[in-house]
């Protein structure tokens, strides 16, 4: 190891002279502590080190040791519900409960347990041929989560011997005869963060991922392989949309960033997710969710990294084949933490203060996202659904980090904070928001479902534009301007908002609405638009229709909460509501003669 030696230190960054033998990306270790850094600039044989850990105490003169190796993750087993910090070091769940020093400075820790035993089962016989992204074995990591052993990239070779058996990570599970002779492999890998791992195809993404959310699964959906990102000011509920996406997407694996945030919101969900059982398993969340911590009390470094740490761990579970959503929480506290290092380095400020590559590290991030076929000779399809949080200060979007984010993802959820303060959950503005994917999931949903799931979100979306329009003329000239079908919008449009796109998170049963239900929820209240113009048509008054329904218009209201269990009664609903109108329509007929 050649040693440098540290001329200047501001805060998180660190100057190094006689660094010639170094290169941009390297990983450093500085000071007599050896805090972790990374070289992220160089003149001449001077250094720019983004560091890691607090560098309280480090001063000039003291040594810098490189190890040539760049930002880096290990991968293998035993890295599923698990609690990382930026730069994938274990945090112990007790020390970060308890708010204690997290990690002691310059400590150097693998970041899986090397010794922990697992039951490796090889699924391939000696004298196979095989190259990168080839499964040579499983082993059953979590209760829900298969763990593919692949060989690793840029490797090729004849399997001259693999058995089945208890190992650790380190020890060889299989060796290959390569054309540089045999070489052994065990179940762990490693790969530099800030490089996408590669695939053999990348697809167009297709399938809605559904996420049990009724205002996101039906208006603005988003893809597996998509990405989304929602804006909005202090308390309107990113972190809650985040959580509930999370806990409730179907997804095999969650990647959950919370970058620059408060501690707590990573408490919570330390403490929500193991006993939150997932519906499709019928196990613990936590049994497919990896946690990445930076919060707002860690260095701020690290939580520059902990984007590109937690996507790589997102990567290596989509080249097995799996379909993994990632969320970061929030992309702004990352991007803060750009600025601050390119402001120390003094780098020429672009829009707001934050650096001119700004917009292109956003979009490096967000390309990491998508549908694939993986390496391998079995061609496994798998997919990074990445879903951000912005939080824009004031919520003004036109700021530099929401703008760019805008350009590169396709879904837009924005939220508001008037609906916030009206307690309309989530806030995610209906005329606002969209979603690019929405025609190719409807037509999805179609033909999945055999039902006309677009033509009703066509008529929905529909139904509370017009509202809009109607307030509008209600504020200029009032009520009384409004015909008798129009007022019907209005109180069709209100349902819609209180009755569907209305949603407590925190309700057992309204927390998550599958898509079978919110076709029917809607469809109920569509059919009862539909039949009460009908009924208009036919002589009706709307105040009839109105008092003729409370009953119908109750159970309607009520529907969210009731159990998946028992949706078969919303088709009972379904059935009555035109005869209800019928009856409306009869009585009607003989009050008015
Ligand atoms: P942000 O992350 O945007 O600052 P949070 O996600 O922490 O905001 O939400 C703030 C509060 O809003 C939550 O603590 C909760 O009380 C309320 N809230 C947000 N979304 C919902 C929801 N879907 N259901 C019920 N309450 C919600
Ligand atoms: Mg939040």
């Amino acid at each position: 190891m050649q040693e440098g030696r540290v001329i200047k230190v501001s805060g998180p960054l660190v100057m190094a002279e006689n660094m010639g033998h170094a290169a941009i990306q390297d990983i450093c270790y500085v000071g007599e502590l050896g805090v972790i850094g990374e070289i992220i600039e160089m003149r001449k044989d001077v250094a720019s080190i983004q560091v890691y850990e607090e560098t309280a105490g480090i001063g000039p003169g003291e040594v810098v040791k490189t190890t040539g190796e760049a930002l880096s993750v290990e991968l293998g087993p035993g890295i599923v519900s698990q609690m990382f910090d930026g730069i994938q070091r274990p945090l112990d769940k007790f020390q970060t409960l308890t708010q204690s020093n997290f990690l002691s400075r310059g400590v150097q820790l693998p970041a899986l347990d090397h010794q922990k035993k697992w039951w490796f089962e090889a699924a391939l016989e000696i004298g196979t041929v095989v190259s990168a992204g080839d499964v040579v074995g499983i082993v059953e990591e979590t209760k829900v989560l298969t763990h593919k052993i692949m060989v690793p990239n840029g490797v090729s070779g004849t399997i001259t011997k693999i058995h089945s058996g208890e190992f650790n990570i380190t020890e060889t599970v299989y060796v290959l005869a390569t054309e540089e002779g045999e070489k052994s492999f065990s179940m762990l890998q490693k790969w530099p963060v800030r490089r996408g791992r590669p695939v053999k195809e990348k697809l167009n993404p297709e399938a809605p991922m559904i996420t049990g959310q009724r205002v996101i699964d039906t208006f603005f959906p988003v893809v597996k392989g998509g990405a989304a990102a929602v804006p909005g000011p202090f308390g309107a509920g990113k972190t809650v949309v985040q959580h509930q996406i999370a806990k409730w997407a179907d997804v095999d694996l969650v990647v959950y960033v919370g970058c620059g945030e408060r501690g707590n919101e990573m408490t919570d969900v330390l403490n929500e997710f193991p006993e939150l059982i997932d519906p499709k398993t019928g196990e613990s969340l936590m049994e497919r969710t990896i946690l990445i911590a930076n919060t707002s009390n860690m260095p701020v470094a690290a939580r520059e990294a902990s984007i590109y740490t937690g996507i790589t761990i997102a990567e290596y579970f989509r080249d097995m084949g799996y379909n993994v959503a990632i969320m970061a929480d929030s992309t702004s506290r990352w991007a803060e933490a750009l600025r601050e290092m390119s402001g120390r380095l003094e780098e020429m400020p672009g829009d707001e203060g934050y650096p001119a590559y700004l917009g292109s590290r956003l979009a490096e991030y967000y390309e990491r996202a998508g549908r694939v076929v993986a390496l391998g000779s079995d061609g496994r399809e798998g997919s990074i659904t990445a879903i951000s949080a912005v939080s824009p200060s004031g919520g003004d979007t036109s700021e530099p980090v929401t703008q760019n984010t805008l350009r590169v993802v396709k879904v837009f959820w924005g939220l508001s904070a008037n609906l916030a303060q009206q307690r309309h959950f989530p806030s995610i503005d209906w005329l606002s928001s969209y979603s690019l994917y929405s025609n190719e999931v409807g037509l999805y949903l179609d033909q999945q479902m055999q039902v006309s799931w677009s033509d009703l979100v066509t008529e929905g979306m529909k139904i509370l534009q017009e509202e809009s329009q109607l307030s509008e003329i209600v504020r200029l000239v009032g009520i009384d301007s409004l015909s008798e079908k129009d007022r019907l919008t209005l109180e069709v449009a209100k349902s819609i908002r209180e009755d569907y796109l209305q949603q407590n998170a925190f309700d057992d049963v309204d927390t998550f609405t599958s898509r079978e239900k919110q076709f029917k929820m809607l469809n109920n209240i569509l059919t009862f638009y539909s039949e009460s113009r009908k009924a208009l048509d036919l002589g009706a008054y709307l105040k009839e229709i109105m008092e003729g329904t409370t009953d119908l218009r109750d159970k309607v209201a009520r529907s969210k909460y009731l159990p998946e269990a028992e949706i078969e009664k919303l088709s009972d609903i379904h059935q009555s509501i035109p005869i209800i109108l019928q009856e409306i329509v009869a009585k009607g007929g003989m009050t008015n003669d």
